[in-house]
């Protein structure tokens, strides 16, 4: 593993994760420290920036990633769309994040209620159809919940595809062309997490498998 801090002040994925957990700790505490950025900061900001990690997540008004992090202007490279799914948009913006910006850790972050994952479970368990932009949208989740037992109860599949969902993001990640040419390097690590929307806690989930 990579030291914490690179001569380059890039900042390690396991350093990053680090701070992305404790921001959160601080978030579900009622303890951030961000507040309002001065001018000065924003001045300095404006030449450039160096997040330090890269989260691809939901649009929904629930989860902020800078507030959930309690991360500041310039430290969080944040792509978000519906379903935190990857589309070839994603993966452009993705890139450019781990290419120019230098973010080594990169997070998947659903959460709990996503209305698109339930809008999928609804497509496919009951048929039901969303209007075309919506229903393409759909389609990119659908593949993730292949294996999602049609017996389980209600608030145990939204749980359950919710964290499918970003397991097959996640998939589709690394399992790009791109992402396996940059794995020789041994810098960049996805990582899985779910956002609690009644509490704010975000909980990592376990590594893919194979
Ligand atoms: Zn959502």
């Amino acid at each position: 593993m990579t030291s914490d801090i690179e001569p380059d002040g890039l900042v390690s994925a396991d350093e990053a994760l680090a701070r992305l957990m404790a921001g959160n700790a601080r978030f579900v505490r009622g303890e951030p420290m961000i507040s309002h950025p001065p001018r000065e900061v924003l001045a300095n900001l404006a030449k450039g920036q160096r997040p330090f990690a890269t989260i691809l997540g939901c649009s929904d008004s629930r989860v902020p990633p800078e507030l959930l992090f309690d991360a500041a202007f310039g430290e969080l490279f944040i792509i978000r769309v519906a379903g935190n799914l990857m589309s070839p948009s994603v993966a452009g913006s993705l890139q450019y994040a781990g290419t120019h910006l230098g973010t080594q850790l990169f997070m998947v972050l659903g959460h709990e209620g996503c209305g698109a994952v339930q809008a999928a479970l609804a497509a496919k368990f009951e048929g039901l159809r969303e209007r075309s932009r919506i229903q393409t949208l759909l389609e990119d989740i659908l593949p993730g919940l292949e294996g999602i037992d049609p017996q389980l109860a209600p608030p145990l599949m939204m749980r359950c595809g919710v964290e499918a969902n970003v397991r097959w993001t996640m998939r589709q990640l690394v399992e790009s062309p791109e992402w396996r040419a940059r794995q020789s390097e041994d810098r960049f690590q996805v990582v899985g997490a779910v956002c609690d929307i009644t509490t704010g806690q975000v909980r990592l989930l376990p590594a893919l498998a194979g």
